[in-house]
């Protein structure tokens, strides 16, 4: 039996091409690009040319793309960049940030850990049972001392888009006597950047976070956005590449894959496309999941959910269980994010939603991508049903 992939929110599968011009730089272009020899000059050109394609893709400069080993470091440097910026450089005694309950675990934690330490206060936005963020639950949090507002595009666990080009417009008009200390806005597009216009001139922000292995890249690349001005603190030290922001060698051959992977992206009309047809599937496999009794929609329907994402609350059936079942029938699903799977308890996005909790329950999560076909969504209907029938028995 064919297996059927729909975990493509933990990872997507490489491109071909993209593992193909990867492969290409990595055996001719072995140079340091930090060298000053010919070597290392040619592949500092063909770095240069990649950071260009990405900059391009978000509407930003060149040298305001700094290039990280993924999403995790990128938004670690974003908040904590900022954090510390504000207290060793300006001196603010405990700055606050703004961030949400759907956050990804890498902008959740860091948050938490800093609150934990004593080194910030920070206020996290809830969402409605529906997992809708409005953007005046972002701006009335926002203090005196808020040095940063962190909020996801796109929830990588329920899919809700979040408001973000609005929220940049609210901040951007803030009354100072507000937030005199003019709050830096960081949105993590890792879930959006294929779907969505991430322009960050419209967008209003001055930090943007991707991920190759999310666009059919590799893993272990991305970048941030850091907008020119911005000040942060470096996370690590060492040499000045990246600016002096991230020090060390660059993966070269993961820039070059990044930037392919986000060049095969096309246009903001083919994105859309792409999105409408993972739309239909989607619905589809929603409409029949939800058939099944006792199962509930995690997440928003309609324009405030991503086009490939379809999350359930499924009562009166064991976690560990399900995705065994579903892994052995041959469907690649997951528990909410990868990062967290193995975890039977619901995460503090499910929690967020307020479920009933008298009841056993378990949280799956469907994410669909480019080769996911029909015949794929009907698999993975007929043998959800089958194992939902047995586990309740
Ligand atoms: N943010 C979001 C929204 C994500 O979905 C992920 C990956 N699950 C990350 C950040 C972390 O990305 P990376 O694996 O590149 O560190």
């Amino acid at each position: 039996m064919k297996r059927v992939y729909l975990d493509y929110a933990a990872t997507t599968p490489i491109d071909p091409r993209v593992a193909k011009a990867m492969r290409d730089f990595e055996l001719t272009y072995f140079g340091n690009p930090s060298s000053t020899h010919r070597e290392g000059q040619d592949a500092r050109a063909k770095i240069d040319f990649a950071r260009s394609k990405v900059a391009t893709f978000i509407n930003a400069k060149p040298q305001e793309i700094i290039f990280t080993s993924g999403a995790t470091e990128a938004n670690n440097l974003a908040i904590q960049g900022v954090v510390n910026d504000a207290i060793y450089k300006n001196k603010i005694n405990k700055p606050h940030v703004v961030t949400t309950l759907l956050e990804h675990q890498s902008v959740y934690n860091t948050v938490k850990e800093l609150e934990k330490r004593g080194l910030i206060e920070a206020t996290f936005v809830k969402p409605d049972k529906s997992g809708i963020i409005q953007t005046d639950q972002i701006i009335k949090a926002i203090k005196h001392n808020t040095v940063l507002v962190s909020v996801i595009f796109v929830s990588n666990e329920i899919g809700t888009v979040l408001p973000v080009r609005e929220i940049g417009q609210a901040l951007r008009i803030l009354a100072p006597e507000t937030c005199p200390l003019k709050p830096a806005f960081h949105i993590d597009a890792v879930q959006a950047a294929q779907f969505y216009n991430c322009n960050v001139e419209k967008l209003g922000c001055d930090l943007l976070t991707l991920s190759a292995h999310k666009l059919y890249g590799p893993k272990g690349i991305g970048a941030i956005y850091v907008k020119s001005g911005l000040k942060l603190a470096n996370l690590a030290f060492g040499g000045s590449q990246e600016s002096g922001l991230r020090p060390g060698t660059q993966n070269t051959s993961g820039i070059i894959g990044l930037a392919k992977a986000v060049e095969l992206l096309g246009t903001l009309d083919e994105r859309q496309k792409a999105g409408q047809k993972n739309s239909k599937l989607r619905d589809k496999l929603i409409q029949n999941i939800l058939k099944i009794k006792n199962v509930e929609l995690n997440g928003p329907i309609g324009e405030s959910r991503v086009p490939n994402n379809a999350s359930f609350t499924i009562y009166n059936v064991d976690q560990d269980a399900l995705m065994t079942a579903l892994d052995l029938l041959g469907i690649a699903a997951s528990n909410g994010s990868a990062c967290v799977s193995g975890s039977s308890e619901p995460s503090y996005v499910i929690e967020a939603l307020e479920k009933t909790k008298k009841r056993q329950a378990s949280t799956l999560r469907l994410t669909l991508g480019r080769d996911t076909i029909m015949s794929d969504i009907k698999q993975a209907i007929t043998i959800l049903n089958q194992i939902v029938n047995r586990l309740r028995k």
